[in-house]
């Protein structure tokens, strides 16, 4: 692979940019499909048989087959667990904010959903300038933790109605972020958000779950629906731009891992994941 030398530290990529094809060339390296080729390849086996790793990635594992695009020289100033949140979720949420959004200082912003690329989303949205920042969770130490990350004020979804009303004097808010990946949230976003603003959708949702918006509305609000892939640019431009601000002191990245486990319990982080216990867990090896 050109640019790496054996020991070199990386991020793994799971939507490697090609640097060759139409959206590449056009600076959305974040669009490239050609690394999804990737995932049809099965990169290991056991017991004879192939097997997949998710995205091409599987990297619950000590060791692991990519393919050569998904190996980003990491600098070697940065640490691996530092690196292992760039790898998708960090990079997508502050990208959000900077890239998609473009939030501009001084603005409002609400942010639905406080996971981990949420948070990363509020930390995006602090880096901008955003003047108010809403949070909006259900679970009590989620709402907590963003406001350590740049939220101004944290309220549960039930609370979105009258925080918007009070901090926005009814207008609505000038960016709302969806990082639940919900047709509901999405309608929350959408409502919450004032006309010639922007709903910038950033959770990852499922095929069969459609958003309704009325045809009247959706001409006459003029409120734009932005989609946020991967950080909204291309991939190799995310993670220096993060890199860049985590080094000056502008991101905290390493306040987002609240949990260590050992490779063998991994299903513990999946379930520290769902519950809202964790905000990122680092699996050490
Ligand atoms: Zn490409």
């Amino acid at each position: 692979m050109r640019g790496l030398a054996v020991g070199d530290h990386v991020v793994v990529c799971w939507m490697p940019p090609c640097g060759i094809c139409p959206s590449c060339l056009r600076g959305a390296g974040n669009l490239c499909l050609a690394g999804f080729a990737n995932m049809g390849t099965p990169n290991y086996r056991y017991d004879g048989a192939d097997l997949f790793g998710f995205s091409g990635t599987g990297t619950f594992a000590e060791e692991s087959v990519v393919a050569a695009g998904c190996a980003v020289k990491l600098p070697q100033d940065v640490p691996f667990e530092i690196g292992a949140l760039i790898g998708c979720g960090v990079t997508t949420g502050v990208g959000a904010a900077i890239h998609t959004a473009k939030v501009e200082p001084g603005s409002s912003v609400v942010v639905i959903g406080c996971g981990g690329v949420g948070i990363a989303a509020i930390q995006g949205a602090r880096v901008a300038g955003a003047a108010q920042i809403l949070a909006v969770d259900p679970v009590a130490g989620r709402r907590e933790w963003a406001l350590r990350f740049g939220a101004t004020e944290a309220v549960t979804p039930e609370g979105l109605t009258e925080a918007r009303q009070r901090l926005t004097a009814g207008e609505g808010f000038d960016y709302a972020f969806e990082v639940v990946g919900r047709s509901a949230t999405v309608r929350a976003a959408y409502d919450a958000t004032r006309r010639g603003g922007a709903v910038v959708v950033v959770g990852a949702g499922a095929m069969d779950d459609l958003v309704q918006f009325n045809m009247f509305e959706l001409f006459f609000n003029e409120k734009r629906i932005l989609p946020s892939l991967y950080g909204g640019t291309d991939v190799l431009r995310g993670y220096r731009t993060i890199i860049d601000l985590w080094r000056a002191g502008r991101l905290d990245l390493a306040g987002l891992i609240t949990h260590h486990v050992r490779l063998e319990a991994v299903n513990d982080a999946i379930a520290q994941m769902r519950s809202g216990e964790a905000l990122r867990t680092v699996i050490d090896l």
